[in-house]
């Protein structure tokens, strides 16, 4: 009896159960304690800031954790388990790495600036405000991190082996594949016997600008799955730069600015590879591209530096020809306020992308404000917008007006929205990457509303008769 317990296998998701946001889960086996992301929850203020400020584990209690990329719903904690007494290493891939080191020094600053506005009009309460972590919390925990390639095998400790996978979804950003032998983990000889055990991270797509598709997966015994789409198909890629094409050129016609609300990671880089083509082949004209972001020009200087991570595409297109894909002659990175400011006064076709991605902070909002009530102009949303936010008001036919900083803004200008940059698996690529799976003994889904993970385990229970978990937040499961 005594040895089952030890051998049995648990897993507890602390966070991303249930939910899209907030990534965390926990591997137990035999006494070892392996913790797979550890992102911020996001979304409803107050709701998120209780879940953030405390853990539902003990971090000096883990053992190892492993990163699968530096999108903050996946790593935006890792600051607050280093403050809270985490001291065991942090795997990651290279670029998952520098990008995480940029991230989480903007994650922290934005939340120190956020505590000094709150305390300074008094509208500080304890649940709410207060800073999780400083930008030099940010900066220490980074000597936690140890870089690991694409391909390479790592023990965690003797008898836990993982290996990363591209997951196709940014820069960096992998799949994780455990090889658990019980009996090393005992201090045992082995028998031979392993338990393959993985995890999707966020699970990408093919033929994404930039970065390579996804791998394929090994197969495994035990798998947690992400399920954001599970109900959604997207658009084709290729359509895309079309759609970037037509509207910026017919909004140049008539004199207009297009204003880009972008994420700094990932969807600005590749809007502006999508550019850099189209003004090579002509298809554009000359007109002024600003990136009114400094997060994103320090996003796009690591991108840089990790050619390893570029597809093939990349070097036929670019880098083979010696040509830098996110500088050219009409992009402008901006860096002070007073650049961003002079872009108000600034007339005639140009195209300003800026953050925040939702349209809820940053400089976008600026420029909203300030041409949005002008029908010569357009507004092209190219990422997900969450409920309440402005970037979803924005999209919403029925809303006419917005209110940003205090002021009631007209939608006057033309308002698109191009899903076919999403990131993620859809529905189609989900079900693939499960039925890929022949050997599967039981599928976790994670990292989605409960909609499409419905949708998802139910087609999946119909075709691989397996069982399939929701896991709840912070509760124990047995995974063998
Ligand atoms: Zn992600």
């Amino acid at each position: 009896m005594f040895c089952e317990i030890l051998r049995a296998m648990k897993l507890i998701s602390h966070g991303a159960a249930r939910e899209v946001t907030g990534t965390c889960h926990e591997l137990i086996v035999g006494n070892k304690r392996v913790l797979l992301d550890c992102g911020l929850f996001q979304g409803k203020r107050r709701e998120s800031a209780e879940k953030n400020r405390t853990f539902t584990f003990d971090p000096k209690s883990i053992d190892a954790m492993i990163l699968t990329h530096a999108h903050m719903d996946h790593t935006g904690r890792v600051p607050l388990l280093y403050k809270q007494g985490y001291t065991g290493p942090i795997y990651s891939t290279y670029a998952t790495k520098d990008l995480a080191e940029v991230m989480l020094q903007d994650s922290a600053y934005i939340q120190e600036k956020d505590e000094e506005y709150m305390r300074k009009h008094g509208k500080a309460d304890e649940a709410t405000s207060g800073a999780l972590y400083t930008q030099q919390d940010a900066a220490e925990c980074m000597s936690l991190f140890v870089g690991k390639n694409y391909n390479e095998s790592f023990d965690l400790f003797p008898g836990l082996r993982c290996t990363y996978y591209e997951a196709g979804h940014i820069l960096g950003a992998v799949m994780v594949y455990l090889e658990i032998d019980e009996n090393v983990l005992e201090g045992k000889p082995s028998n031979g016997s392993v338990i393959r055990f993985g995890f999707s991270g966020d699970l990408g797509r093919s033929t994404l600008p930039i970065i390579r598709d996804p791998a394929v997966f090994p197969q495994v015994d035990y798998l947690i799955c992400e399920s954001t789409y599970g109900d959604r198909v997207h658009d084709g890629i290729d359509t895309a730069i079309h759609r970037l094409q037509e509207i910026i050129t017919e909004t140049a016609a008539r004199g207009g600015k297009v204003l880009i609300p972008a994420f700094s990671l990932e969807r600005t880089q590749e809007i502006v590879y999508d550019l850099h083509l189209l003004w090579d082949r002509k298809e554009i004209p000359a007109l002024p591209i600003i990136i009114d972001s400094p997060l994103a020009s320090k996003v796009t200087e690591v991108f840089m530096k990790h050619p390893e991570c570029f597809d093939q595409k990349m070097y036929d297109e670019f880098l083979g020809r010696a040509h830098n894909p996110f500088h050219f002659s009409l992009v402008n990175y901006t860096e002070s306020v007073e650049e961003s400011k002079e872009l108000n006064n600034a007339r005639g076709p140009m195209v300003i992308m800026a953050g925040s991605g939702m349209c809820e902070a940053g400089r976008i909002r600026h420029h909203l404000k300030n041409e949005l009530e002008d029908p010569k102009n357009s507004v092209i949303a190219v990422g997900f917008m969450a409920a309440e936010t402005l970037g979803q008001k924005l999209l919403d036919p029925e809303v006419t007006a917005v209110k940003i900083f205090d002021q009631m803004v007209r939608k006057k200008a033309q308002i698109h929205y191009i899903n076919a940059y999403s990131g993620h698996a859809d529905k189609n690529d989900l079900d693939a990457y499960i039925s890929a799976q022949k050997g599967l003994k039981k599928l976790f889904l994670v990292h989605g509303e409960e909609k499409g993970m419905y949708a998802l385990a139910e087609r999946t229970v119909a075709r691989q008769k397996i069982e399939v978990v929701m896991p709840e937040r912070g509760k124990e499961l047995f995974v063998v």
